[in-house]
């Protein structure tokens, strides 16, 4: 907890770093909208930024490491532990902003983005390519790139394609003291050093931010089909799945459905 001077030093310095009125609020009503997430906890931050760059980001973490405050990056605040909720108050960094994607490589199989960019944004901009990005959480449409490299983020794909520690292939990030780095490498096979990319993978935002994820892209197939399979009872089910991913040809999404689940659906949707 800063006492009224210094957190007056700290606004002035962040009204200098983010120029652009919108970019930065301590209204306590916008404060609120970032206090929470899908998790149901709630804090209220002391102030909210909105980054547009790389640069900025670097200044920010310099800034909140000097005056010894918490900073929480946030997507779109759709995961369900609490990791972008500010328990320690200080300053959220939402990366709202920072949506541009900025390169498709079809000849290299792969896509560098900004943190912010939405999943399902980026689905729709390969789909052209004949390319998409394997991790596919049912929040796709209204979560970021970067929530998903932060949670490991999979989906039914995942069975197939492995969860978004497969799929990344470099990232640009800052860590605690202000420094900023790059790790991974843009190619499929990338032996050497130590792997830095997969450690922060998952880390729910405790580690570094992420400012640019470059990502393993995968060929669309050329057709689909969809099967329903209905087994007696939960070891059938399971022991079909185990054969069926023996095979060498195997499904590129598998979902599981208990009696509890498909009840739950016909109440919502009714029997189609
Ligand atoms: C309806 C629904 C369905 C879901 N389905 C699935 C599913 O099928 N499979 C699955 O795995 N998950 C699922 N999830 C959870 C999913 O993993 C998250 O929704 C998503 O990955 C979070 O993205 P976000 O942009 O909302 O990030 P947020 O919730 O805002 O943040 C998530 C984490 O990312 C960190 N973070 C955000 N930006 C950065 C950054 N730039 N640098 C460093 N850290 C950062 C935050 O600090 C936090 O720790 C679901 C969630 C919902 C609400």
């Amino acid at each position: 907890m800063l006492d009224v001077e210094s957190q007056q030093r700290l606004f002035d310095r962040l009204r200098d770093l983010f120029v652009d009125r919108r970019a930065y609020s301590v209204d306590p009503a916008e404060c609120a909208v970032y206090a929470y997430d899908n998790s149901r906890r709630e804090a209220i931050p002391d102030a909210v930024v909105f980054p547009t760059t790389h640069e900025q980001v670097v200044a920010l973490v310099a800034i909140c490491r000097e005056h010894g405050i918490a900073l929480t990056a946030r997507g779109r605040g759709t995961n369900t532990t609490g990791a972008s909720v500010p328990v320690s108050g200080g300053i959220v960094a939402s990366f709202e902003r920072m949506t541009r994607i900025l390169a498709i490589d079809p000849a290299n199989r792969l896509a560098v983005v900004e943190p912010g960019v939405l999943n399902a944004d980026l689905q729709i901009a390969l789909k052209p390519h004949g390319f998409f990005w394997a991790p596919d959480p049912t929040s796709a449409p209204f979560c970021s790139i970067a929530g998903n490299i932060a949670c490991n983020a999979g989906g039914p794909r995942a069975v197939k394609y492995g969860a978004t520690r497969d799929n990344v292939l470099a990232l640009r990030a800052i860590n605690g003291r202000g420094e900023e780095f790059r790790c991974g490498k843009p190619t499929s096979k990338g032996a050497t050093g130590y792997d830095l990319t997969r450690l922060l993978i998952g880390s729910e935002g405790t580690l570094a931010v992420i400012t640019e994820a470059t990502l393993k892209l995968t060929p669309l197939a050329s057709d689909k089909r969809t099967l329903r399979a209905t087994y007696a009872d939960i070891a059938a089910a399971t022991s079909a799945v185990a054969r069926i991913m023996a095979q060498p040809v195997t499904p590129c999404a598998l979902e599981f459905m208990d009696d509890e689940a498909l009840r739950l659906a016909r109440n919502h949707a009714g029997e189609s």
